[in-house]
């Protein structure tokens, strides 16, 4: 008989449930790992409502910390123990998309392109809410922990950190930069730190929860606006002499908030876009300055890989982000099914909750 687990698995309309199933194997290029601490995502909680599709059965989660439980025989320079974390997207490092460095659009040694088909674990392969996980291209993907950083300091670069702080690097923020982050949910919190980091001399955060405000100034915004008590369109034209933003982030995915990052920016500056969109978007002329603004529009899917993943590791050891400040709650890998509907209806002021198998 199979080796057996506990795994988070979908079985539709909110309806995620532990259910006991076979570990997975391993093969040459792939690694094992177990399931120290994991986290659930929007992205989830999407899957959790049924509004991005995954197939019945599929084991959710993609994002992970754990220790290497067994190694490929193709996969060097690792040893079963080590601790690690690895990125909701795993690229191979071989296809078209990986060598153009456009990793998270991978396309697997079989080369064939899918939307988002660096994204595999809890997606198009079995996740990591489970007490092992396989992971596909180990070689690319194991990122080992440094000596002292937790879990908890950790777990949040294999996504949030990595989506959120790649929003103010693709739009080029540069040192003196006025930043407007439309949404202070845990990847609009990232994105905000990541302007910072990047050298922003005023950074703005845009929510109406006081508990995600709060957040946002510890996570470096030197301004927060409460859309409910003011127009954070006008209030940013305030704050940047009347010329706009110079980069305005969008990290909620809604027609509303991208269209007050068109509004909010200058002329020539950067749109960066991480929302998800469900609905139509819509680009208003008056926003887009009737296309003779040089307004730049760019969108960016959560980086992954182990370079990546040591980068922001090093960015964590080094002190220059707080990420394990985002944990509000805590659950065991059986009481899962509690926290999807406390965190999927940000119930009890929750930002992010820690599963631990
Ligand atoms: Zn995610
Ligand atoms: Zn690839």
């Amino acid at each position: 008989m199979a080796d057996t687990m506990r795994a988070a698995v979908f079985r539709g309309n909110r309806d995620i449930h532990i259910e006991e199933v076979d570990k997975p194997t391993c093969s040459p290029t792939d690694a094992i790992v177990r399931v120290t601490t994991t986290t659930i995502c929007g992205t989830d909680s999407h899957i959790w409502r049924e509004e991005y599709p995954v197939a019945d059965g599929r084991i959710v989660g993609h994002e992970p910390v754990g220790v290497i439980d067994q190694l490929g025989e193709a996969v060097q320079g690792y040893e079963v123990g080590d601790r690690v974390v690895v990125g909701a997207i795993t690229p191979c490092g071989a296809c078209y998309f990986c060598q153009h460095g456009d990793f998270a659009q991978c396309a697997g040694y079989d080369d064939v392109w899918g939307m988002i088909g660096g994204w595999r674990l809890g997606n198009s392969a079995d996740g990591v809410q489970a007490d092992y996980f396989r992971v596909p291209y180990a070689q690319a993907n194991l990122a080992k922990i440094p000596d002292g950083l937790s879990d908890d300091d950790v777990m949040f670069v294999t996504d949030i950190a990595t989506t959120g702080i790649s929003a103010a690097e693709t739009a080029n923020v540069r040192i003196g930069d006025s930043v407007v982050v439309y949404a202070q949910g845990p990847i609009g919190l990232s994105a905000t730190a990541g302007a910072r980091m990047m050298g922003a001399a005023l950074v703005i955060g845009v929510d109406s929860n006081p508990t995600r405000l709060e957040m946002a100034k510890k996570m470096g915004a030197d301004v927060v606006i409460d859309y409910t008590q003011e127009d954070p369109v006008a209030k940013v034209r305030e704050l940047t002499d009347g010329r706009g933003a110079d980069v305005a982030i969008e990290a909620l995915g809604i027609q509303e908030t991208f269209e007050n990052c068109l509004k909010s920016v200058r002329p020539a500056g950067v749109v960066s876009s991480l929302g998800v969109y469900g609905d139509k978007v819509t680009i208003p002329l008056e926003g887009f300055l009737y296309g003779i603004g040089d307004i730049d529009i760019r969108s960016t899917l959560c980086p992954g890989g182990k370079e990546r993943m040591r980068a922001l590791m090093s960015m964590v050891a080094n002190g220059r982000v707080n990420l394990g400040q985002l944990i509000t709650h805590r659950f065991k890998l059986d009481e899962i099914e509690d926290a999807y509907p406390l965190f999927s209806n940000q119930e009890d002021g929750v930002l992010k909750v820690a599963i631990t198998p």
